[in-house]
C-alpha cells in the first residue's frame, strides 16, 4: 500500500479520497461531507473551491450548499469552477490569449508551408492539430520540445514536432499565448496555491485525468488539500489505485446496485451462473427499469415524447433524456414542443444547422452567384427580413413574373431588364408592385455591394472581410433579424469573437479562404437555446454524470451509439496513442460505461429504449443493455419490457391533439388518370418519350396538364450549366456560329493538332470569360473544362480516321405511326461515313449505362437513331474531370436494328392506347421518383396499398 489517509479531520486536513455510491446523488454527497470537514469553520467557506469537469449542475449545488447548512449566518464562498478555469483565472498569461478562432487562423498559416497541409482541409488538420499539441503537453513521458525530438516519436510525430515548434515560434512573434499553455503552466506549478496553506479543494465528476492533471490532483491530496469523490467503474479509479492511493471499500448496500454490480461484474464467472443468486427473489429491476424496443426510430421518439408526458403529469419535475443520437434528440424535442413543452437541449447542435446560419450561408451563395434565384429566394422568403423593401407582394412578382414566366436566372441587371420589358410590353403600366421590385433589387444590390468589393481582391486582411460581411448583413436586414432570434445573436457574437482573434495577427485571406474560416466556425460551435428552467432536459451521457432525476429515458441505446464506435483519429493509431499517454479508444469506453452505470441508479425510474432497425439492416441493442436484459430473463419471469409504452402509442387519447380540428384526409390511391384528346401533346421530344417509359403519369402532368414551369426553367437554367457551355464550345469548333472564333475548318489531325487546341481554347475563353465575371462558381467550371480540353482533342483525332462531322446542335422530326404526335429531337451532332451517321450526345452528367439502353429502357439515344434514317451507331460521349473524354453505352448498327422497330412499336402503342383514352398510371421506380417535380401531386409516399394494381 502507497501513502494514504494518515491525515485526520483535526489536523485540518482532508481525507483523499471519497467513495460515491452509485444510487446516492454525488453533488448531495459532495455537500453532506464539505459541510462536515469545515464543521469549525462555517459559515465561512471562502477557503474551500470545489472543482467540477463543467458548471452545468452549478446551481443546484448552491442551492444544495444552502439548504443542507443548518447553522446560523449565510455562507461566505464556498468557490465553485472548472480545474481549466481555477487554474487560467490565477496563473498569469505569457502574452496575450489567443481564442480558438485565433489559433485556428495562425496555425492555418504555418500550415501553409507545411507539407502535411497536403494532407486535407487545412482548417480541419488546424483543429485536431490543436487538440494534439495540447494533449501532448498534458501527456505523460517527454514533451514537446523546441530543441529535440522525442525518442519515442516516429517519422509522423517528427513531422508534428517541427510544427510544433513552428507554431511556438509564431506564437512568440505575435508575443501571444493560448489557453491550453496557460493551464500547462498553471498545472504544473500553481503558485498561487503554494502560497495559501489553508486552500482546500473537492474535485467531483471526473472520469478520468490527463497525466498532468493527476500530477497535479495528487499533489494536493497528499498535502491534505484536496480530496476528489470517485465511484469504482471510473477509469479515474485505476489511475488513482496505479498512483498507489488507497480507495475505499465498495461495499454496495443497495439491492440494486448490488444486482447491477452482478450484472457487469469483471469475472470470469459466466452471466446464468452470476444470476443464480438472484433467482426466487421478487427483481428490483422490475418496476424500476423498463426496456422499449421500437420498430424504427420515429416509433422510438414518439414513444419518449409520451413516457416524458406521462411522468410530467405525474409530478415529475426533473426529467433526463439522455442520448448520443442528435438526430433522436432534434426529434423528440418537435415532438414535446407540439405538447408546449420546451425541452432544454444541453448538447445543443452545431450553429451551422439553425435556420440564421442556413439563411447567412444562402445570402453569400446568392452574392458569390450572382444573385442565382434559389438562394436569392431563399433569402427573400427567410423570415429574417423585415424592412419594407421586402414587400411579400414583390418578392412573388419577381419569383412568378421575372424568374418563372420571364425565364431569368440570376443577374440583378438581367432581372432589371426583364422587369423593364414587360412593362413595355403593350398594355403594360409601372403598377405599384413593379415599383415595389425595382426597389427590391436597388435594395439587394446595395447590400452585396461590400461583398462584392471583398470576393473581386485576390487576398485582403480577414479584419476587412468580416466588416464587409457585417456591414452587407447590416444593409440586407439580416442583421437586425439576428438581433430578435437566439441562434442569430449566437452568430453575431461569434463574429464578434472573429474579429477579435484578429488583434495584432498579420494575415492576408483569399475570399474562398475566409468562407472556410466562417464555415468551421459556425460547424464547430454549438448553439442552445437558453431554457434554464425546463423540467425536461436532453443530455449527453457526459453532461450526466452529476444529475440527480425523477426519471430517467436513455435513448437510442443501440449499439452504434451506446457506446458507439472509435471515431477516425487523423494522428497516431491506437498503440501510439497508448505509449504517448493520449486518451484512447478504451478509456472512452470506459467513461462512457461509468456514466451509464451510474444513470441505471440515478432516478427512481428509469425508461431504456433503441430501435431494431437501421436504416435497412437491423440494429442491436447496446451490449450493456443486451446484458442487462439476459441477465434479468435468468433471474425472473416477469418482462421488464414496456408493454405500457407499446399500448400507449395506440391510444388516440395519448397523442397531442392538432388545434386545428379536420378531418383526416382520404387515404390516397395510386393516381391513374385518362388524358383528354385536347391535352395530348402534338409533339413528343426525347426527354418527354422517356418520362412517358419512366412514369406514364408523370408525362400526363408534365406534357398533359403542363405542370412544368419548373422544368422549363431549369431548361433555361440549364443554358448557363456546365453542360452547355462546353456543348457551345464544341458546338463553335465544328461550325460556324456568328458571335464565336471557329469553325477549325480542317480534319483534326496529329500535325495540326497545336492549331486545333488553340482554336477551341480561344473560343472557350469567349464561351467562358461573360460567365466567370459574373458567377463565381464558374471559375470551378472553366479549369475542369480546361483540363479536359485536351482530352478532347485526342478524341476528334481518332474519330476523324473513320467519321467526318456533318451537323451540330440540330433538330429534327417526324410523325410517329397514325398518331397525331410528332416525335422530335435536337442532336448534339451527327457524323457521317459513307455508309451511315453515327449520333453523339454529349454529357457532363450520369451516362445511362449500356445494359438499360440495350434493353430499351433508355431511349434518349434510340428516340434520335428514330429520327434519322441510316444511323449505324449512336454513342454518349462522356466529359467526366476523373475518367476524362470517353464514348459509353455504344450501340452498334445491329442492334439498333433489333431495338429500333420494337422501341417505335412501343411508342405507338402507347400514344394510340391515350388517344383512346386509356389511362396513365403512376408507377415510377425510385430511381425517377426521387428527382420528380411532381411527387407533390401524386403523393406516392401516401397511397394506399388497396390503391396499388
Ligand atoms: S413521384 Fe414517381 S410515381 Fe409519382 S409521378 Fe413522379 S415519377 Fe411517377
Amino acid at each position: 500500500m502507497g501513502w494514504q489517509a494518515r491525515q485526520t479531520k483535526a489536523s485540518g486536513t482532508l481525507k483523499p479520497v471519497r467513495l460515491i455510491p452509485y444510487g446516492e446523488d454525488p453533488l448531495a454527497v459532495l455537500v453532506d461531507t464539505l459541510l462536515t470537514d469545515q464543521a469549525s469553520r462555517l459559515p465561512q467557506l471562502d477557503h474551500v473551491t470545489i472543482l467540477l469537469p463543467d458548471l452545468a449542475e452549478s446551481q443546484r449545488l448552491r442551492h444544495l450548499l444552502l439548504t443542507h447548512h443548518k447553522k446560523p449566518g449565510a455562507l461566505l464562498g464556498p468557490q465553485i469552477s472548472t480545474l481549466r478555469s481555477y487554474l487560467e483565472a490565477n496563473t498569469p498569461p505569457a502574452g496575450s490569449i489567443l481564442n480558438t478562432h485565433a489559433q485556428e487562423l495562425m496555425l492555418v498559416e504555418v500550415l501553409r508551408n507545411h507539407p502535411l497541409s497536403g494532407q486535407g482541409n487545412p482548417w480541419h488538420l488546424a483543429d485536431e492539430l490543436l487538440k494534439l499539441f495540447e494533449a501532448l503537453q498534458l501527456g505523460p513521458g517527454e514533451k514537446l520540445s523546441m530543441e529535440s525530438i522525442p525518442t519515442a516519436f516516429s517519422n509522423e510525430a517528427a513531422n508534428i514536432q517541427l510544427l510544433w515548434q513552428a507554431w511556438q515560434t509564431q506564437l512568440d512573434t505575435e508575443k501571444a499565448t493560448t489557453r491550453a499553455n496557460l493551464y500547462s503552466n498553471g498545472l504544473s506549478n500553481a503558485l498561487f496555491l503554494e502560497q495559501q496553506k489553508d486552500k482546500q479543494i473537492y474535485f467531483l465528476g471526473y472520469d478520468w485525468l490527463h497525466h498532468a492533471e493527476l500530477d497535479f490532483l495528487l499533489r494536493y491530496l497528499k498535502k491534505g488539500q484536496a480530496q476528489i469523490f470517485v465511484s469504482p467503474d471510473q477509469p479515474l479509479w485505476s489511475q488513482l489505485h496505479q498512483a498507489g492511493i488507497s480507495l475505499p471499500e465498495n461495499n454496495e448496500k443497495d439491492e440494486l446496485g448490488t444486482l447491477l454490480n452482478s450484472v457487469y461484474a469483471d469475472d470470469r464467472q459466466v452471466l446464468k451462473d452470476r444470476a443464480k443468486g438472484y433467482r426466487k427473489k421478487p427483481s428490483p429491476l422490475v418496476g424500476r427499469i423498463s426496456i422499449f424496443k421500437a420498430g424504427d426510430a420515429e416509433q422510438e421518439a414518439r414513444a419518449i415524447d409520451i413516457q416524458a408526458r406521462q411522468w410530467l403529469l405525474d409530478g415529475h419535475q426533473y426529467i433526463a433524456i439522455v442520448t448520443e443520437d442528435r438526430r433522436l434528440a432534434r426529434r423528440i424535442s418537435a415532438l414535446l414542443r407540439r405538447a408546449n413543452i420546451d425541452a432544454q437541449d444541453s448538447a445543443g447542435w452545431p450553429l451551422s444547422t439553425t435556420t440564421a446560419a442556413g439563411t447567412l450561408e444562402r445570402w453569400l451563395e446568392t452574392v458569390e452567384s450572382d444573385f442565382n434565384h434559389l438562394p436569392m429566394i431563399d433569402v427573400l422568403k427567410s423570415g429574417f427580413l423585415s424592412s419594407p423593401e421586402f414587400s411579400k407582394e414583390a418578392v412573388y412578382h419577381l419569383q412568378l413574373d421575372i424568374i418563372e414566366r420571364e425565364g431569368v436566372p440570376h443577374n440583378v441587371q438581367a432581372y432589371r431588364q426583364a422587369l423593364t420589358n414587360r412593362t413595355a410590353a403593350p398594355g403594360g403600366k409601372r403598377s405599384a408592385i413593379v415599383e415595389q421590385t425595382y426597389t427590391l433589387l436597388d435594395h439587394l444590390e446595395h447590400a452585396a455591394a461590400p461583398l462584392l468589393h471583398v470576393m473581386s481582391r485576390s487576398a485582403l486582411d480577414p479584419e476587412s472581410m468580416i466588416d464587409a460581411l457585417r456591414e452587407s448583413l447590416v444593409r440586407l436586414g439580416l442583421w437586425h433579424g439576428y438581433d430578435l432570434d437566439s441562434a442569430g445573436q449566437r452568430i453575431q457574437q461569434e463574429l464578434q469573437d472573429m474579429q477579435q482573434a484578429l488583434n495584432h495577427l498579420d494575415l492576408k485571406l483569399d475570399w474562398f479562404e475566409f468562407r472556410s474560416w466562417l464555415g468551421r466556425a459556425l460547424e464547430t460551435h454549438n448553439f442552445r437555446p437558453a431554457l434554464e428552467n425546463s423540467p425536461i432536459r436532453i443530455m449527453r451521457f457526459d453532461q450526466s454524470r452529476l444529475g440527480r432525476y425523477d426519471g430517467v429515458i436513455i435513448a437510442g441505446a443501440d449499439n452504434q451509439h451506446l457506446p458507439g464506435s472509435q471515431h477516425r483519429q487523423i494522428f497516431f493509431n491506437e498503440a501510439a496513442r497508448y505509449e504517448l499517454g493520449l486518451q484512447t479508444w478504451e478509456i472512452e469506453r470506459q467513461q462512457c460505461f461509468s456514466q451509464y452505470r451510474r444513470l441505471l441508479q440515478a432516478a427512481p425510474q428509469i425508461l431504456i429504449s433503441y430501435t431494431g432497425e437501421s436504416g435497412d439492416s437491423p440494429a442491436l441493442p447496446s451490449s450493456w443493455i443486451d446484458l442487462l436484459e439476459t441477465f434479468h430473463d435468468y433471474t425472473s419471469e416477469q418482462s421488464i419490457e414496456n408493454q405500457d409504452l407499446h399500448q400507449m402509442l395506440t391510444l388516440e387519447s395519448a397523442q397531442i391533439e392538432s388545434p386545428y380540428p379536420a378531418n383526416n384526409p382520404e387515404p390516397a390511391m395510386q393516381p391513374r388518370p385518362a388524358m383528354p384528346l385536347e391535352l395530348v401533346p402534338k409533339q413528343i421530344s426525347a426527354s418527354s418519350h422517356q418520362q412517358l417509359i419512366d412514369c406514364p403519369y408523370h408525362f400526363f402532368a408534365a406534357r398533359g396538364l403542363r405542370l412544368r414551369e419548373r422544368e422549363q426553367i431549369a431548361e433555361i437554367l440549364g443554358k448557363r450549366e456546365f453542360g452547355s457551355l462546353i456543348h457551345r464550345c464544341l458546338q463553335a469548333f465544328h461550325s460556324n456560329l456568328d458571335d464565336l472564333d471557329g469553325p477549325f475548318a480542317q480534319t483534326v489531325t496529329e500535325d495540326n493538332r497545336a492549331n486545333a487546341t488553340q482554336m477551341l481554347e480561344s473560343i472557350s475563353l469567349q464561351v467562358f470569360e461573360p460567365e466567370l465575371e459574373t458567377n463565381f462558381e464558374h471559375r470551378g467550371w472553366w479549369q475542369l473544362w480546361q483540363g479536359l480540353l485536351p482530352g478532347y482533342i485526342d478524341w476528334q483525332i481518332k474519330r476523324a480516321e473513320t467519321w467526318t462531322v456533318s451537323d451540330v446542335e440540330k433538330e429534327y422530326r417526324r410523325p410517329i405511326g397514325n398518331t397525331s404526335t410528332q416525335l422530335m429531337g435536337k442532336i448534339d451532332r451527327i457524323d457521317q461515313q459513307s455508309a451511315g451517321f453515327g449520333l453523339i450526345d454529349y454529357k457532363t452528367g450520369t451516362i445511362a449505362t449500356p445494359a438499360k439502353v440495350e434493353s430499351g429502357e433508355a431511349v434518349q439515344l434510340l428516340t434520335y437513331a428514330l429520327l434519322i434514317e441510316e444511323t449505324l451507331e449512336t454513342v454518349y460521349l462522356g466529359f467526366d474531370a476523373r475518367k476524362g473524354v470517353k464514348t459509353e453505352s455504344k450501340v452498334d448498327q445491329e442492334v439498333l436494328a433489333q431495338l429500333l422497330p420494337a422501341v417505335e412499336a412501343r411508342l405507338v402503342s402507347m400514344l394510340t392506347a391515350i388517344e383512346h383514352g386509356h389511362t396513365l398510371p403512376a408507377w415510377g421506380d425510385d430511381s425517377s421518383c426521387r428527382f420528380c417535380e411532381i411527387a407533390g401531386l401524386c403523393r406516392k409516399p401516401t397511397w394506399h396499398s388497396d390503391g396499388i394494381p
